[in-house]
């Protein structure tokens, strides 16, 4: 495993400076994306895939209110 996840998990970080995302705007200047120490997800792709969704989620709630 990733020494700095475990140094991160150690001191009781969310995330840490983990391997590049296949983002390169999720790229820090260091070549590093932040990552959740938790399950190794990219920060920036999971708070994307979390926007996403809640924007689809709002689509369809809508159009569900509108059957109403
Ligand atoms: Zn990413």
């Amino acid at each position: 495993m990733d020494q700095a996840r475990i140094a991160a998990a150690t001191k009781g970080a969310k995330t840490y400076r983990g391997n590049a995302c296949k983002n390169p705007d999720h790229r820090g200047g260091d070549g590093k994306s932040e990552r959740y120490v938790t399950n190794g997800c990219c920060v920036s792709c999971s708070r994307e895939k979390a926007l996403a969704y809640s924007r689809r989620m709002r689509n369809v709630l809508r159009a569900l209110a509108v059957e109403d």
